[in-house]
């Protein structure tokens, strides 16, 4: 069951691994909404980053994610075709589409073209070579692709919220009616709404509000 306040569509088909710290587990939230605090949009959102749907340690956050899904045709455990949209530049919204698949997976299917192009500094298939569950197409329970040379297995690894406390322009925590938590100032990781739809900088949410919630703290 979803927690009180969350969209029924959340939690994800399955349980997301953690791509972050795990000592951040929503205490800054639990109390800004002790205090009063609304929910921000963006309650069944997060950021994450398909991985191969094997373990993997602190090690491999960056390595061996699996970014390029704006190249592969894309399938569920069932065969289905089930992202037809352009794949954002953060394909954070592949991230999030693959966790609501049956088991929170998806086979990423690639002929010789998509694993001859660059994502950043690496290949596709260079990306793949580190990846545990890559396999051979002929192996899949559905018909692949003429040309389909490699499939993955990936799920998504989960790096932080995108819902989160409601605030203000000036970081001030919101209750629903928009009056401000009396004292109560958020930035980063525990604020929602920011990047509702889409993925901005986490960074960015956390050193902007930060600085902007440490001045009006002082005002
Ligand atoms: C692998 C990886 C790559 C990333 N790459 C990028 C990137 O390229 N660009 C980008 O913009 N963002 C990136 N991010 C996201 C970015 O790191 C986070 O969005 C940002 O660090 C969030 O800042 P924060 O201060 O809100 O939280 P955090 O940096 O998580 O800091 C929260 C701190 O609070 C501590 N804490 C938790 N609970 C308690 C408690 N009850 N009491 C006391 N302390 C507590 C935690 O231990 C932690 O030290 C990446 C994240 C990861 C994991």
């Amino acid at each position: 069951m979803p927690a009180r306040g969350w969209p029924a569509s959340w939690p994800p088909a399955a349980r997301l691994r953690l791509r972050a710290n795990p000592w951040s587990a929503g205490d800054g939230l639990r109390a800004g909404l002790a205090r009063g605090a609304a929910l921000s949009a963006g309650m069944d959102e997060f950021y994450g980053r398909n991985m191969p749907d094997a373990d993997f340690g602190e090690e491999d956050f960056v390595s061996r994610a699996q970014l390029y899904g704006r190249f592969a045709r894309i399938f569920n455990e069932r065969g289905e075709e089930f992202f037809s949209d352009e794949v954002s530049w953060s394909e954070n919204d592949l991230a999030q589409a693959v966790a609501r698949q049956p088991n929170a997976h998806a086979w990423f299917v690639l002929d010789d073209r998509a694993l001859a192009e660059r994502v950043r500094d690496r290949t596709v298939a260079e990306m793949v070579a580190v990846a545990p569950t890559a396999a051979d197409p002929a192996e899949l329970p559905f018909p692949v692709p003429p040309g389909a040379r490699v499939a993955v297995r990936v799920s998504p690894g989960i790096t932080h919220t995108i819902g989160g406390l409601r605030i203000d322009e000036r970081a001030h925590v919101l209750r629903e009616d928009a009056g401000p938590v009396e004292g109560l100032y958020a930035a980063g990781a525990d604020v929602g709404g920011i990047s509702t739809g889409g993925y901005a900088s986490g960074l960015a949410a956390a050193l902007v509000f930060g600085r902007i919630a440490a001045e009006s703290s002082q005002a």
